[in-house]
């Protein structure tokens, strides 16, 4: 794809719904992609600020490749500005540290040898560094490693239209079901996330969707249960929900954290919605991944770890229905 196009004597940036456009020297208002000499430059191209091997339910994906480990990458800068971030020190400024290089065919070389199974694109929004994530990306691929997008969901057309062609799976976040909040607050908007859900289910990558739970701003039973239905109905009701625990940050620290009631309610709207697949996040009590079927427990998993599994090549041992989700 295109990641820019050329307006007079200036450039549009096409990777995100902003579509900035930028004079010489510009900056995005995501810090990270400026127009230099005409020609749109991701600053944090070979520059991240965070590299860790994770285990994949920390993404948190739980039906994509359980207990594998995951490279996972991200830089700094964001599209957002959400006033919750939980990695603000990251996605909130445009200091680049340049002293820091990988390079896509480094990165790679590191997780294989490293025995990951995928790539994660996490930490801040990859959507912003979508160039330098697309070439590790490809070069994963060749490697035979899946990708990850960990994202907000507020991406343009042109990437949706992309990323089909080298992301398998993807965690989506819907902040909340309020269209006045995503736009004025988070900076985003709430259509843009729901039309970039359907369309990575369309194009059949596999996807979980996050909700980070927060007291008195979305967390009334009315949108609990809308974000609930528009799943089952927009995506389908086998796509996982985790929901997560707010803990107090950034602009909001005298917010209070997220209680087990409440994350248990939420529970509970979401299986009364008809969701298959509910977990809780950000909690010490373990979680079960149970056949919809016949309830028998095919998975457990204790933090990050996974203490109980029993699939049989993707089905339930007990019923043997077939269990949604990308195996093996
Ligand atoms: S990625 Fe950055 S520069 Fe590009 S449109 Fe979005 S906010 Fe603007």
């Amino acid at each position: 794809m295109e990641y820019y196009r050329i307006k007079e004597d200036r450039i549009v940036c096409l990777l995100c719904p902003h579509y900035c456009t930028l004079s010489l020297n510009q900056i995005g208002m995501c810090h990270v992609e400026k127009n230099v000499n005409g020609v749109l430059e991701c600053l944090v191209h070979n520059h991240p600020s965070a590299v860790h091997i994770d285990p994949i339910e920390k993404k948190p994906l739980y039906h994509f490749l359980p207990s594998s480990i995951s490279f996972s990458i991200g830089t700094v800068g964001c599209n957002l500005r959400c006033p919750f971030c939980q990695n603000w020190h990251i996605s909130q400024n445009g200091n680049i540290d340049t002293s820091i290089t990988l390079t896509a065919v480094d990165a790679v070389k590191y997780a294989y040898q490293q025995g990951c199974s995928s790539v994660s694109y996490t930490y801040n929004e990859p959507t912003v560094w979508y160039p330098y994530a697309k070439e590790i990306g490809v070069e994963a691929k060749k490697n035979g490693l899946s990708n990850i997008f960990v994202s907000s969901g507020f991406e343009s057309d042109e990437v949706c239209v992309d990323i089909p062609s080298w992301i398998d799976a993807a965690n989506i976040d819907l902040k909340s079901f309020k269209p006045n909040y995503y736009k004025n607050t988070l900076k985003a908007s709430l259509e843009g996330v729901q039309e970039t859900l359907r369309s990575m289910v369309r194009n059949g990558i596999w996807v979980e969707v996050t909700t980070l739970v927060i007291p008195g701003l979305n967390d009334s039973n009315e949108e609990l249960r809308a974000m609930a239905e528009f799943i089952v109905t927009d995506l389908g009701r086998h796509i996982p929900w985790h929901l997560s625990a707010f803990h107090p940050d950034y602009k909001m620290i005298n917010t209070p954290a997220t209680s087990i009631e409440t994350l248990k309610h939420a529970y509970k709207i979401g299986k009364e919605a008809g969701l298959f697949y509910v977990y809780m996040g950000n909690v010490s009590s373990p979680s079960q991944t149970r056949c919809p079927e016949c309830d028998t427990l095919l998975i457990e998993r204790h933090g990050f770890s996974i203490t109980h599994l029993s699939l049989n090549d993707g089905h339930c041992p007990t019923c043997n229905r077939l269990i949604e989700g990308v195996w093996k």
